[in-house]
This record gives structure tokens, sequence and C-alpha cells, in this order.
């Protein structure tokens, strides 16, 4: 799960980027509207934390051209406390939720799992995947009822691949959803999660396929087809 903060303001992007890595997200950060608005027409998210006042084209100008791009990311506003104005144009522009400053961040974090939650499209915080139990809000897996010890890579790579059950992910977008800028990870280190994460899940009725030559995908068990 990789998240973008734009947010000019040293001190807030230290404390936001250091909880939510502790919480195992990837956390990039841009501190102007250009940046910002480079990195998400290059690469790809799967949340914006955005401030609307950034230096070198605003916040909702970042917001407006990421949605006439057709970019469907979730994406969570922060706006001074008494700007009702802000908001209100944010939300028109298509942010999905908002935050007014200052804020506590343990409601920051439970405001990023719903939106990570909705945009996946499932209500609730529990993906089932047969005998397997992710609980996207306590990050914690359970096969056949026992809990399952995962590493933060493990268990990075375990939601890139629940958020697209029954779908084929490839080496490329596992790096990028797992990865922050500089971190280097190679095509034979995710071999060897994926390794160790097959081992774990081990003895259920899960299994992640490889697609040689394009990526994995974790199958669907029969009853739950769609
Ligand atoms: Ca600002």
């Amino acid at each position: 799960m990789r998240i973008l903060i734009a947010e000019d303001d040293a001190v807030l992007v230290d404390g936001l980027s250091r909880s939510l890595r502790a919480s195992g997200y990837a956390v990039d950060c841009v501190t102007s509207g250009r940046d910002a608005d480079l990195a998400l027409s290059t690469q790809s998210f799967d949340l914006l934390i955005l401030d609307l006042g950034l230096p070198h084209m605003g916040g909702l100008e970042v917001l407006r051209r990421l949605r006439a791009r057709e970019n469907a990311l979730p994406v969570m506003i922060l706006t001074a406390a008494d700007s009702v104005e802000q908001r209100v144009r944010g939300l028109d522009l298509g942010a999905d939720d908002y935050l007014a400053k200052p804020f506590a961040l343990s409601e920051l974090e439970a405001r990023v799992r719903a939106l990570v939650r909705r945009s996946m499209g499932s209500g609730s915080s529990m993906i089932r995947c047969g005998s397997l139990c992710y609980d996207q809000v306590g990050r914690a897996a359970t096969l056949n009822d026992h809990p399952v010890e995962l590493s933060a890579r493990e268990l990075g790579l375990l939601e890139i691949l629940l958020q697209r059950m029954g779908r084929l992910v490839s080496k490329d977008q596992i790096v990028e959803h797992l990865c922050e800028w500089g971190e280097e990870i190679s095509a034979n280190a995710i071999e060897v999660y994926m390794h160790r994460l097959r081992k774990k899940l081990d003895g259920g009725d899960v299994r992640i396929a490889t697609v040689r030559g394009l990526g994995y995908c974790l199958e669907r068990p029969p009853e739950q087809s769609t």
C-alpha cells in the first residue's frame, strides 16, 4: 500500500510519514503542487493525502488535474480549520474525504483505512479468501482461524494480492505498490517474499499462482468465484 503525501509543512510531513510507515504503509512525500502533479501523472499510488495550500500549484488544481486524467485515486484533503469554502470546493472537485488542521494522527489513520477499504469496494474491514481472513484495520491475517505471523513485506505483498484477488499482478505492480522512492527491491527479492508468503499460507485452501514471465495471481477459492 503506497501513499503519496503532498504537504509543505515539514513538521507535519515528518509526523505523518513516520506514523504511516510505522503502520506498514510505503510513503512518498512531495512539498509542492507541481511535484505532486508530476508524481501523480507518472506513478501509481493507493492514496493521496493532499494539502490544499501548496506552493507552485495549489492542492485544488492538483486535484482537478488528477480527476481530469480520469484517475480515481482516493484523495483526502487537508484544509485549514476555517476554510469551509475550500473544503466544499475540494469535495466538489472529487476529494473523497477531508481533515481540518490540526488533527489527531489516530483520526487520520482511521480515515486512511476507511478510504482504502472503500476503494477496494468492501465496506467491511475483513477480506476473506477461502480459509484465509485478513483484517484490514488490525492488519492481521488468520488461516483456518489461526494467526499467521507475517513480516511487514509479506503483509504488504498479501494486501496487494488480496486487493486484486483473482487478477494477475505483475512484478512491476508489486514493486510500485510496495516500495517508496529510493528503495530498491529486485525481482529476486519479490520471489523470495512470495516464497515465504506461500509457505506461511501452506495448509489452507489459498493458492498463489505464478504466471510465468507475467506475475502472480491469488486465486479465488471455487465457492467465492464470481
Ligand atoms: Ca500548506
